[in-house]
């Protein structure tokens, strides 16, 4: 009798442990099945203007917010029912693996090292490293002018700052921040000579503040991006794709482009071909 007590009360235990490990990691279910429940948690950047930017009145802006925005009506959740989440750089994999989001639209560029952590729907923009410095800066005009301990500030984790690493290490001081903000930042007060990532990154901050901020130089990287989802989800993956596709087919991607950050000093890349892998 007692022993058969304490086996219950141990399988009871066990069953306990259990279901605290299930509920610990995020969210149950996949994306389609909180698209289903009518909502949607979506990663984006908070700090970059013309892409992903929190406005100070709580409003959301830029073309991947309109690439998210696009993608979950295609999936059946309004715009009022996405929860935009900060999906900074170092911290996006965690995000999709620890199930925090379901998707995440964040100048997220498509590599291998990424992929064996989560999956890539798209590309649905194709974007260039390229270099960011102060208006009145000479001796900076391209990726060829990084000699003579220029330094320079990227992103931790990020495809640009990895570049560097691997290519011009020698030749440049290289300092990582969390986000571009921080290092536009450090570029306006002096303490780096140049800040580097994607093109179309850099032109949303030279918009932000016109006549102090210029991008130099051809981009001399070609970087995907993705919607970066929770791997082995394929069909979430495919119904992305999808949405992706419709989006450049029906205008609405020429036309959320355009009013993003297409302007007198940036042309955008034309719309890419989906990958279906
Ligand atoms: N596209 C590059 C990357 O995914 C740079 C932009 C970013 O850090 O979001 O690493």
């Amino acid at each position: 009798m007692r022993i058969n007590r304490a086996l219950r009360l141990g399988v009871g235990a066990i069953a306990l442990a259990l279901a605290a490990t299930a509920c610990g990691g995020g969210d149950e279910g996949s994306a389609l099945d909180h698209a289903k429940e009518g909502k949607l948690t979506i990663g984006i950047k908070f700090d970059q203007p013309g892409l992903g930017l929190r406005n100070k009145d709580g409003s959301y802006s830029g073309f991947d917010v309109e690439v998210a925005k696009y993608v979950a009506g295609k999936l059946g959740v309004q715009p009022e029912s996405i929860t935009f989440k900060e999906a900074p750089t170092p911290q996006r994999e965690t995000l999709i693996e620890n199930g925090q989001v379901d998707f995440i639209v964040a100048t997220y560029s498509i590599n291998d090292k990424r992929k064996e952590k989560v999956d890539f729907a798209g590309p649905y923009y194709v974007a260039g490293q390229s270099l960011l410095v102060k208006a009145d800066n000479t001796d900076i005009t391209g990726v060829e002018s990084l000699t003579g301990n220029k330094k320079l500030c990227s992103v931790k984790g990020s495809t640009p700052a990895q570049n560097v690493k691997e290519k011009y290490a020698k030749d440049v001081q290289l300092q990582e921040f969390d986000t571009y903000s921080l290092c536009v930042e450090a570029l306006r007060n002096g303490s780096v000579d140049a800040v580097t990532t994607d093109d179309i990154i850099l032109a949303g901050f030279a918009a932000q503040s016109p006549g102090q901020l210029k991008v130099v130089g051809k981009p001399f990287t070609t970087e995907n991006y993705g919607i970066g989802l929770k791997k082995g989800d394929q069909e979430t993956r495919d119904k992305i794709n999808d949405a992706i596709e419709a989006m450049i087919a029906d205008g609405s991607w020429a036309k959320a482009i355009q009013q993003t950050v297409g302007g007198a000093s940036f042309t955008p890349s034309p719309a890419p071909q989906v990958n279906r892998y």
